[in-house]
């Protein structure tokens, strides 16, 4: 079954209802994974009269303007689960969407788990959109993080999603080990020529109950530095958006529980990670922009989309205190323009427009 919901993703945001299922179905442990770390959840069973309750408060919170609302299931390899299983908890989610609540359900799953056989599973459900955990399209890099599938597996994965009509959301990582920048990249080359509906970037962080702390406490592991990775990720952020292909979410979404004292024991992780990317890639603009003028004495104004004057500023005003230094500037303001468009910066100084895609 199609849906819009990734379609109106850059206009209007779905609101999704996480039902986390921690660990369910998966055949093994990934080396960078710990799911009870992410959502201090326990494993199974997950009772249909508590995934229900869990629907029915999320369902309060839903403000206006929000886009379609879809039931998720994440956390685990939700078509690894056993057949019985899928069907009683799509069916949970079903009643939502019959009584007019929710539009559709999506998942996360396992490129391995995408079989003729699983897909029949979900005709009879409103299953909009499903998320694979690609992770890297380097076989080298899968086998070192235990995935136990291949970049084949993906690629198959995806057809076969497609040719049901189903939207794709492709999660890829960084920093796994054996990862290299370059082999990165070309995982986000070989996701781009997939054409997913959507992607979303993970830095590889080290979570306290993976196989991972270990191997980075016996020095075997050394992860990226939070500006190392949001470099990277900068730019593989920039590859998507020139390939037109919606970047969701950069980094792990922040909770109390990462945000603990000893959950993520080594990596990159930053609550604001994704804004951090942001900003790098509106300093690299404003300084190309800046970079072949004349230090003068009059201020200069930096025009930007109202919603990203953050981005623009960086966190603390640190891009603006970086361009001050840099350039020689006395007096920057940086001011909001609706008509400069999401990935632009307009410097009046040069009078240019630097459009997106953001650090070629
Ligand atoms: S990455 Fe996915 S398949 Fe691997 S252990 Fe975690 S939830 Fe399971």
């Amino acid at each position: 079954m199609t849906s819009s919901a990734t379609k109106t993703a850059g206009i209007q945001k779905p609101f999704i209802i996480p039902v986390f299922i921690p660990h369910a179905g998966c055949p093994h442990r990934c080396v960078f994974c710990s799911q009870e770390d992410i959502t201090r959840q326990g494993g199974g069973p997950y009772p249909s009269e508590a995934v229900r309750a869990r629907i029915d408060a999320f369902l309060k919170f839903k403000g206006p303007g929000r886009g379609e609302v879809q039931v998720s299931f994440y956390g685990g390899n939700f078509l690894g689960l056993e057949p019985a299983e899928i069907l009683r908890l799509l069916a949970g989610a079903d009643r939502f969407v019959r009584s007019g609540a929710v539009d559709g359900i999506r998942f996360s799953t396992r490129p391995d788990t995408i079989t003729p056989d699983r897909l029949d599973l979900l005709s009879e459900f409103p299953v909009a959109v499903v998320e694979l955990g690609a992770q890297s399209m380097d076989d080298g890099v899968l086998a070192e993080a235990r995935r136990g599938h291949t970049a084949a597996d993906t690629r198959a994965a995806v057809l076969r999603l497609k040719s049901r009509g189903l939207s794709v959301g492709l999660q890829m990582m960084a920093g796994l080990p054996g990862d290299t920048p370059e082999k990165t990249c070309g995982t986000a080359r070989e996701i781009a020529d997939l054409s997913p509906d959507f992607v979303r970037i993970y830095p590889t962080l080290v979570l306290k109950n993976s196989l991972l702390a270990a191997w980075h406490r016996q020095g075997r592991y050394a992860p990226l530095s939070l500006e190392d990775a949001v470099a990277l990720v900068a730019r593989l952020h920039a590859f998507f958006v020139r390939k037109g292909i919606p970047v969701i979410r950069m980094g792990l979404q922040a909770s109390e529980s990462l945000n603990d004292a000893g959950t993520v024991v080594a990596g990159p992780y930053h609550p604001a990670f994704g804004h951090l990317v942001y900003s790098r890639q509106f300093l690299s603009c404003a300084s190309k922009l800046l970079e072949n003028e004349a230090a003068g004495s009059s201020p200069v104004v930096i025009q930007v989309h109202p919603r990203n004057i953050s981005r623009m500023r960086g966190l603390g005003n640190k891009n603006i205190e970086i361009l001050k230094k840099m350039f020689h500037i006395d007096r920057i303001a940086v001011i909001p323009n609706p008509a400069v468009s999401m990935t632009a910066v307009r410097v009046n100084r040069t009078g240019d427009i630097y459009s997106g895609p953001f650090d070629k």
